[in-house]
């Protein structure tokens, strides 16, 4: 047995507690990984506090994120003392998570740990910092370069948007924070950022077209913010969207699309390919600043997670979250 946090229904609802678990109750997989550090995404806050339905079976345990140490493998590219990362594919929604001490994978999900990255580096970064750098690449895909103008960054003081903002700064681009938290913006700063802007100017209903202000954008909070932010990129411009932190909704026009060639580009991390994942770590553990990524990172341990999922869903937590677990 081993100790996990574990998602259960009951008659009103769900509980959630830190508990011994059987590894017999494990789910199927070719590999057993010893956890050390996991992470706090929007997503584990969600599944936490049962405030949107990402689990999909119950008991569950929650966590989408891992680093630790393989245990057994019959996996042919994992062996007994291999550092690995593994980053969604349905882990805390449809298969036992990362919150415990063990897990049982498939090997297909994992990817080794990036040299030069400690397993709590790699938790700092976490799904938040991994989605960050795919609508990086996508925007680059794209053919963007920063010459062609500014880029917006929404939620920039949530774990997505404080890494889109570090590495979009370290690759050369003028980054325009948003934010509802004004009293952050010497941290945003120190990430990187050239400018602060209040989140309010994007919140109101959006026209279909407005000043042109920016040429790229990642976007992590959805709903009339990105209707805005669309409504305000300049002619052949591109906007990643990866997230839903405002709402689900997109109360938008096809003006921009249509009159200014403007593109939308939809980004997600849990099911993406191996090779796009390999290619996004390898990235981060070249360009992303540690410092940078030391200084927007606070941790907590398994029995504080709770109260930190309900934190991120309100919207109170600054930057990235590690779950210390062995
Ligand atoms: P987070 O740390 O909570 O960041 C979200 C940020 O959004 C908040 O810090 C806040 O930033 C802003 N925000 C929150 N509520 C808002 C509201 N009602 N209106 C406007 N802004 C609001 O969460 P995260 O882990 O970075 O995740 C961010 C989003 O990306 C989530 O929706 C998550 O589900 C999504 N996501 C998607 C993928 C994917 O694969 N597509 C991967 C990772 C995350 P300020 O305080 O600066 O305003």
């Amino acid at each position: 047995a081993f100790k996990a946090i574990v998602i259960d229904k009951n008659e009103t609802g769900q509980t959630v507690e830190l508990r011994s678990f059987d590894e017999a109750d494990l789910m199927d997989g070719d590999v057993t990984v010893r956890v050390s550090h996991s992470t706090l995404n929007y997503k584990d806050g969600l599944a936490l506090t049962g405030k949107a339905p990402v689990v999909r079976r119950f008991p569950m345990i929650p966590g989408v994120d891992l680093a630790g140490i393989v245990e057994t493998s019959s996996h042919p590219e994992f062996k007994a003392g291999d550092a690995v990362v593994l980053n969604g594919w349905g882990l805390g929604e449809t298969h036992l998570g990362a919150y415990a001490e063990k897990v049982r994978v498939k090997g297909d999900w994992l990817v080794p740990l990036p040299a030069g990255l400690t397993a709590e580096q790699a938790m700092a970064i976490g799904t938040a910092g991994y989605t960050a750098m795919l609508c990086l690449m996508a925007l680059e895909r794209h053919g963007l370069r920063p010459d062609r103008g500014p880029a917006i960054v929404t939620g920039a003081v949530g774990g997505v948007g404080s890494v889109a903002v570090a590495l979009l700064a370290r690759a050369g681009w003028h980054v325009v924070a948003s934010t509802g938290r004004p009293q952050e913006a010497d941290y945003l700063k120190s990430l990187g950022a050239a400018e602060v802007i209040d989140r309010s100017e994007l919140s109101g209903a959006a026209r279909p077209l407005a000043k042109e202000r920016w040429a790229a954008g990642v976007d992590t909070v959805g709903s009339t913010t990105l209707a805005n932010v669309l409504s305000m990129t300049k002619y052949s411009g591109a906007i990643a969207a990866c997230g839903l932190a405002g709402g689900m909704d997109l109360p938008a026009t096809v003006a921009p699309f249509i009159l200014r060639n403007v593109a939308l580009l939809g980004v997600d991390s849990v099911m993406a390919p191996k090779a796009l994942r390999l290619e996004a770590w390898g990235r981060l553990a070249r360009e992303l600043d540690l410092g940078k990524l030391a200084a927007m990172t606070s941790s907590v341990s398994l029995d504080q997670v709770s109260q930190a999922g309900r934190e991120i869903v309100e919207g109170r937590i600054k930057g990235r979250v590690v779950v210390e677990i062995s």
